[in-house]
């Protein structure tokens, strides 16, 4: 299906007009920085397999990359070690309980189930090929640089505000040490990945990264060879089963595109073979999606016509 420049800019603009004013939520208090983050900001961008950008509101403000830092960092792991290892290492399916949850971990013999909830992500962190905790650092920063073709750079505010307040991720650390689930010290395991929460970036820098994925792994705008071309699809039905925290599955039965969001109020969803739509907007609802950032990638991706799940007769 072709869609015109124009097309794809409408439909930004008429998501952005409907939807940035939507009243509703509020920003994550639990980290302090993201208390303080200016609650009208809102902005949406696209970008296609082939490297056009659209934008629509606040697309060059930085935000807090937050949980969908997990994503990266699976795929730079996935990188290192394959699909298999990720499947016996950590785990591939959702766990249907919340980002933070122990009890998702006392349920499967501490196994974190999935590289997109907290426990798994400090596996994930851990699972780096790293010779010392900065080399750990530096390769997860790359790779959020080189998805999103951008210079990503840290927050040190938002940072020491995360690594001061992150007393229950110590706690799930520990617990998935004694487990046999981390693979680096546990310090080590929760500093680099607060760290890698801790960065900041635009929604067309978000895009970007979504259709790099969307593209196969190589960056359409700068045209680097990011992730293998035989991982994008796990990546993507993971987004599918944890992406959006406890409401995936409602997200997939209405929207139908793989996610990933954070609670610094970013969205990402991505079309396959085609482009990411990337929204932001700090106000959360209860489970920790962005009410705006919600409303307004759905709306793109309906009046586009992308679902993945579509059923088109024949006519
Ligand atoms: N840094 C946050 C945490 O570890 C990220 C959570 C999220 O965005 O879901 O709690």
């Amino acid at each position: 299906m072709y869609l015109s420049p124009e097309q794809i800019q409408n439909a930004i603009n008429t998501a952005y007009t409907n939807h940035a004013k939507e009243t509703g939520g509020a920003n994550a208090d639990y980290i302090p920085f993201l208390k303080n983050v200016d609650s009208n900001l809102c902005g949406l961008s696209v970008v296609t397999v082939d490297g056009q950008v659209f934008s629509a509101g606040d697309a060059d403000t930085p935000f807090a990359i937050e949980s969908i830092s997990k994503v990266c960092t699976l795929a730079l792991a996935m990188n290192d070690w394959g699909q298999q290892a990720i499947m016996d290492k950590i785990g591939v399916d959702a766990t249907g309980m919340p980002f933070n949850s122990v009890m998702a971990l006392e349920l499967h013999g501490d196994k974190p189930m999935s590289p997109l909830v907290n426990a798994g992500a400090i596996s994930a962190a851990s699972l780096i090929k790293a010779d010392s905790r900065e080399h750990r650092w530096s390769r997860i920063l790359q790779m959020q640089s080189d998805l999103t073709g951008t210079d990503i750079q840290i927050s040190d505010e938002l940072n020491e505000s995360e690594q001061t307040t992150n007393f229950h991720n110590r706690a799930i650390a520990w617990l998935l040490y004694a487990a046999g689930y981390l693979y680096c010290e546990p310090d080590e395991a929760v500093d680099v990945y607060t760290r890698q929460c801790s960065t900041l970036l635009t929604t067309k820098a978000l895009a970007t990264m979504g259709a790099t994925i969307a593209a196969g792994g190589i960056n359409p705008i700068t045209n680097k060879d990011v992730i293998k071309e035989a991982y994008c699809a796990s990546i993507l039905a993971e987004m599918t089963m944890e992406g959006m925290y406890d409401t995936a599955g409602d997200w997939a039965f209405t929207v139908g595109l793989p996610a990933k969001s954070g609670v610094g109020g970013g969205i990402l969803a991505v079309v396959p073979g085609v482009m990411a739509i990337a929204g932001f907007s700090p106000p959360l609802d209860p489970i920790g999606n962005s009410v705006r950032g919600q409303k307004m990638v759905a709306s793109v991706a309906q009046t586009l016509g992308f679902n993945l799940y579509q059923c088109a007769r024949k006519r």
